[in-house]
């Protein structure tokens, strides 16, 4: 049998470039598709090209033959603080959109079968997490729909493209919902950061017994997956039989001020919490597993904690790096 090939579509994005990372690792030939090379590493795919997948003329060269498995990781994204300012809402939905709807007509017209499509979390209804105990984002619960941010809506329209594609034109393309992903090599300032990121980052900087800000009360809850996990759960549903729509999250809850004492915990360090203004999305939210062990027999279960560890020592190496 040859070697497997794969495409990774937002291959110079975080879980993209580790996605290639691991393909590469299991044999595949791969090809990643970005706007950007990876930030933190070089790119290990074969062929790494650089161009934008809004362009449908762009799309049809780079999906120019079979693959035996195809990732569409690309979207215009970021943190609570680029996705709930409700500033950059229309590209928001507008440039993802565009991807999804170029991405499932080429593939079609390719004749390749089946797309891995990321959706997230976001778009599960606001009104099923406002109670930070007893968040229900249970996949069947996703109607009637009410994500509470237009990036939700987005990935709420594009999981639905890509499962209408299933219906109509005899594809087989896979739905993960996506619930904060982590880890090394991820963005850890500038904006487009997530909670564990920005938290290792506060952490990093501070002065032993002295203070870090933090968006709204803390009390929020979320639940984090490490990147290893997300991907392992990414590669078992493409390869499975089930089509999802399926959370690939971690059901380990905390609030964002127990985020915050553990990595205080990890980096040796007591400091005071200050809590300011600032976006913080729905009050409770965390994965519900049963899905996903039900249908492909797994689920995430290394702790929260190991996947900290490792994520504050290299965003502890990055400050340091950017302070010396
Ligand atoms: P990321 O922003 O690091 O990766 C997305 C990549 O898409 C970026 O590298 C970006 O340059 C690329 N991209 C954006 N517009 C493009 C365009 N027009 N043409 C080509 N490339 C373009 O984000 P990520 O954390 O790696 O997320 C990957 C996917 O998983 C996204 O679809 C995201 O919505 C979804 N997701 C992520 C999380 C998470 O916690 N990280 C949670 C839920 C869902």
């Amino acid at each position: 049998m040859g070697q497997k090939s794969a495409i990774v579509l937002g291959g110079g994005g975080f879980i993209g470039s580790h996605l290639v990372k691991r393909l590469k690792r299991e044999g595949f030939w791969v090809r990643a598709v970005d706007l950007k090379y990876p930030e933190f590493s070089d790119s290990e795919a074969d062929d790494m090209v650089i161009g934008d997948l809004r362009d449908a003329e762009f799309c049809s060269s780079i999906i120019d033959r079979k693959f035996d498995e195809v990732y569409q990781l690309a979207a215009d994204m970021g943190g609570a603080g680029y996705i709930f300012t409700g500033e950059h809402d229309a590209d928001i939905m507008h440039n993802s959109a565009t991807i999804n709807l170029n991405i499932a007509d080429k593939a079609h017209k390719r004749n390749i079968k089946k797309v891995f499509y990321s959706s997230s979390a976001c778009m599960y209804p606001a009104y099923n997490q406002e109670d930070p105990d007893n968040p229900n984002c249970a996949e069947s619960s996703a109607y009637p729909a009410a994500p509470d941010s237009e990036y939700g809506w987005e990935k709420l329209f594009s999981e639905r493209l890509f499962l209408a594609y299933n219906r109509n034109h005899g594809m087989s393309n896979r739905v993960a919902r996506y619930h904060n992903i982590f880890g090394p090599e991820g963005t850890w300032r500038g904006g487009k950061e997530k909670a564990p990121a920005a938290v290792c980052r506060k952490v990093a900087m501070a002065a032993n017994n002295g203070e870090i800000e933090i968006w709204g009360d803390g009390n929020q809850t979320r639940s984090f997956l490490y990147i290893d996990e997300c991907l392992e759960g990414t590669l078992r549903l493409t390869r499975s039989e089930f089509e999802g729509p399926v959370n690939v999250g971690s059901d380990e809850m905390v609030t964002i001020n127990q985020l915050v004492d553990y990595v205080a915990d990890i980096a040796g360090k007591t400091l005071h919490k200050n809590h300011i203004a600032g976006p913080t999305g729905v009050r409770g939210r965390n994965s519900d597993n049963r899905l996903i062990q039900e249908r492909l027999g797994w689920q995430p279960s290394q702790s929260l904690r190991d996947g900290l560890e490792r994520t504050y020592e290299w965003i502890e190496q990055q400050v340091r790096r950017n302070t010396a």
